[in-house]
């Protein structure tokens, strides 16, 4: 008799253990992270050696292997690509939108998580902070050394990027970017070293907080309407107009602007040299491109400042757009989804100087 009330009492007891340590699992954020490869899945066979292969190792193992990540929050994974980010399409970036639409609209997700390549990590966060239909909070991570690597920056990146996404004080601040302890936003920040794991910077407007081992502080609200602010959709949306980028220098050859037009791209971004500049034989071909219909998008090649309107080159007159603050490839971004529609001078330049 004696033993059965032990028992019974010892199954009573993991009852209730159970029962708390669920109810705790129910107090946790639930977050999503969605992987696309990169180097934070990549491997080696060398932890001391530079040469490694992107995206190698699957969501399941790659949360595995970060020591309390699942204290933070519920986690779930998925695997929506893995490639290196050299390789990322538009095609990713629409099934991402989708996805992250899909899972932002429940009550059920509190926050994403993506982990993606460095290379291209900014193009990819800027698309999303003007597609995303929601505030909560969308984090991606990613990592400079591979997961073979001695001391590899992937699992502090990830377990930092989950706590911001699960920290309700992130909601409101667009799509951010974790790496090496510090929030970017997506509109500003950029990969400033090829290799060292302090390659994202926001040189400009500087980096919009700090997440130490997952305590985070803010230091500013990014600047720019985004996701619920942003007036783009992609909501069934398969493919984007091509974008093309001409890479300003010296004596630059005016033809690769034709050379583009006849290929089929609907706008075209000059990093230009300085300002903005070009040769006077490459504003001549980006004058002419403008006049047929297709959108020239005057960027800069130099890493920190803005593009004025009203430079060496007057835009309105010439029919180009201004990049304003855009580098480049995040122009590229922004003038893809611009033109899905047809706009006059001012709503194209307006778009520019709003996001
Ligand atoms: N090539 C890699 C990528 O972008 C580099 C990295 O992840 O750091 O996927």
């Amino acid at each position: 008799m004696k033993q059965i009330s032990f028992k019974s009492t010892l199954v009573a007891l993991l009852l209730i253990v159970s029962i708390i340590a669920n109810a705790q699992d129910k107090k946790l954020p639930n977050i999503v992270i969605l992987a696309t490869g990169g180097t934070i899945a990549g491997a080696g066979a060398s932890s001391t050696g530079s040469a490694y292969t992107s995206g190698q190792v699957k969501i399941e193992a790659m949360i595995d292997a970060v020591p309390n990540i699942r204290t933070l929050a519920n986690l779930k994974g998925e695997q929506l690509a893995n490639v290196g980010s050299q390789d990322m399409s538009v095609k990713v970036w629409l099934d991402l939108a989708k996805r992250v639409n899909e899972l932002l609209a429940t009550k059920e997700c509190d926050g994403v998580v993506i982990t993606h390549g460095t290379d291209t990590q900014e193009e990819t966060a800027y698309f999303l902070n003007l597609t995303v239909k929601s505030d909560k909070p969308v984090v991606l991570t990613g990592s400079m050394r591979p997961s073979t690597a001695l001391s590899a920056d992937g699992p502090l990146n990830m377990y930092n990027a989950v706590a911001l996404a699960a920290n309700p004080a992130a909601k409101g601040y667009g799509v951010m970017v974790v790496m090496n302890d510090e929030i970017h936003a997506a509109k500003d920040v950029k990969k400033m070293y090829s290799t060292p794991v302090q390659t994202f910077q926001s040189p400009q407007e500087g980096m919009i907080g700090t997440v130490i081992f997952g305590d985070i502080l803010f230091f500013h609200k990014p600047h720019g309407r985004n996701t619920i602010n942003s007036e783009f959709s992609v909501a069934g949306v398969t493919s984007l107009p091509r974008v093309d980028i001409v890479y300003g220098c010296a004596d630059m050859s005016p033809d690769l602007i034709d050379i583009m037009v006849k290929a089929g791209a609907k706008g075209i971004v000059i990093a230009g040299v300085g300002d903005g500049n070009m040769n006077a034989a490459t504003l001549e071909a980006a004058k002419k491109a403008a006049k047929n219909g297709i959108t020239v998008v005057r960027a800069t090649r130099v890493p920190i400042g803005a593009v004025l309107v009203k430079g060496e080159v007057n835009d309105k007159e010439f029919g180009t757009i201004c990049s304003d603050e855009l580098n480049p490839q995040k122009a590229r971004v922004l003038l893809m989804l611009a033109l899905q529609k047809q706009r006059s001078w001012d709503d194209m330049q307006r778009l520019f100087l709003e996001y």
